[in-house]
């Protein structure tokens, strides 16, 4: 049996794939410290909230109302109305049902976006998708159809007291043009905690109108639910952007629910790409979420309880780094949010790739920094020096791992 050109793209090993491999290895060995994924973590407050809405949905019949029907192709009608309505009341946007579809995880509203607006067009041309700040989310690099459909531009560098950094966009060196079909950030960013400032994205929201293009915004990990964002940023959307949002990382990554708020015709469009290739997304975590918004408690714990553990584990990891491993070893990017902190072996004299290696085998998983550049054009010291790690897992493990880490930083100095 022979693969298509489609099956011999998808079934490559990317770097996601091995990722996800290492993960369910991790797993299953006894003792693996995961810092590798990006898994949620398990608040004890969230779950008992979910064991008791699930509870009283049960009873109520609401979930199986939810398991025993197919909602239509843009997803489940209540959440759609109920999410408008919270939207225009807490945030000022002009957003209707029709402007929200959903998906199956927003990992697939990705997919959908990109190869709607990049790739092989009518006129023969080809367009990109244009990421203005590079690392970006692993996530992204596999999923358009035709090869090559991503750019991105280095990022300029500050460096801050506490050794620790933050990436700016380089609008010096940003290029759009008649090649560009859409321009993509992650805010919060995945892998680096980092949050585009609201200057930035201001500028981008421009530019991107300036070109007749969208901007699409990534806000898995966003305002205002479930609100892991540790800096003063604001959320933002018009017709012109394209807003991602998952219910994951609420805690729910196993729903798979993605939520795509965007222009009335875009909508129409995903809702048919659903229709093709879904017939209709799940039904469960929307049931779930419509609840929570309808008993105003989406935003309540996404303020009081999500935002401050993750706060908090932040700052305890972040302390335990510098247990180990002076600023003079490893620069740490100021976390702004998401569930990451990404660290800067400055003039490592190994590569991210071999100290991922080194590390599997003493049985830490971390993610070598290289994997996060999807579309870079040219080769740049900085990928190879740089380990994104999750802080989600329990302190111990965090200590446990950091301290080995620290021994493989100064094994590769001493080696040099
Ligand atoms: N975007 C970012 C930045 C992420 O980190 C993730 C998952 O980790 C996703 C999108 C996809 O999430 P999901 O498909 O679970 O909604």
């Amino acid at each position: 049996m022979t693969f298509s050109l489609f099956g011999e793209k998808f079934t490559r090993h990317s770097g996601i794939t091995r990722l996800m491999e290492d993960l369910n290895d991790g797993l299953r060995t006894p003792g693996a410290i995961m810092l590798g994924g990006g898994n949620p973590a398990t608040i004890p407050a969230m779950q008992a909230y979910f064991q008791g809405l699930l509870t009283e949905m049960l009873a109520s019949g609401k979930v199986t109302d939810a398991l025993c029907n197919y909602d239509g192709p843009q997803g489940k009608n209540d959440l759609l109305e109920a999410l408008a309505g919270m939207l225009c009341e807490t945030l000022g946007w002009e957003v209707k049902p029709q402007n929200i579809a959903l998906t199956n995880g927003s990992q697939s509203a990705f997919f959908y976006l990109f190869n709607l607006f990049a790739g092989r067009m009518a006129d023969g041309s080809r367009k990109k998708v244009l990421f203005p700040l590079a690392p970006e989310y692993i996530g992204y690099a596999d999923a358009g159809l035709d090869d090559d459909l991503f750019v991105s531009t280095r990022p300029n560098i500050e460096l801050l007291p506490d050794g620790q950094f933050k990436y700016y966009v380089d609008f010096a060196n940003l290029n759009i043009g008649e090649d560009t079909g859409m321009i993509c950030v992650s805010r919060p960013t995945n892998p680096t905690g980092n949050v585009i400032t609201d200057d930035e994205l201001h500028k981008l929201d421009k530019l991107a109108k300036q070109h007749d293009i969208p901007l699409v915004i990534d806000n898995a990990y966003g305002l205002p639910f479930p609100g892991i964002i540790f800096s003063n940023a604001r959320a933002l959307w018009n017709p012109n952007i394209i807003l991602c949002m998952s219910l994951s990382k609420l805690g729910l990554p196993g729903s798979r629910c993605g939520i795509i708020i965007a222009r009335e015709d875009i909508i129409t469009a995903i809702s048919n790409m659903n229709g093709i290739i879904s017939l209709a997304p799940g039904g469960t975590g929307p049931a779930i979420a419509c609840e929570m918004i309808k008993r105003k408690d989406i935003l309540r714990l996404s303020e009081t309880v999500i935002k401050p553990f993750y706060q908090q584990r932040v700052q305890e990891t972040i302390a335990t780094i510098r247990r180990y491993l002076p600023a003079e070893r490893c620069l740490i990017h100021k976390p702004e949010g998401a569930i990451f902190l990404w660290l800067w072996f400055k003039d490592l004299p190994i590569t991210a790739e071999a100290l991922y290696q080194r590390l599997k085998a003493r049985g830490v998983l971390m993610v070598p920094g290289n994997h996060f550049f999807p579309g870079l054009a040219h080769p740049w010291p900085h990928t190879q020096q740089c380990m994104r790690m999750n802080y989600v897992p329990e302190p111990e493990k965090i200590d446990a791992g950091v301290k080995i880490l620290a021994q493989e930083i100064e094994r590769a100095w001493r080696e040099a």
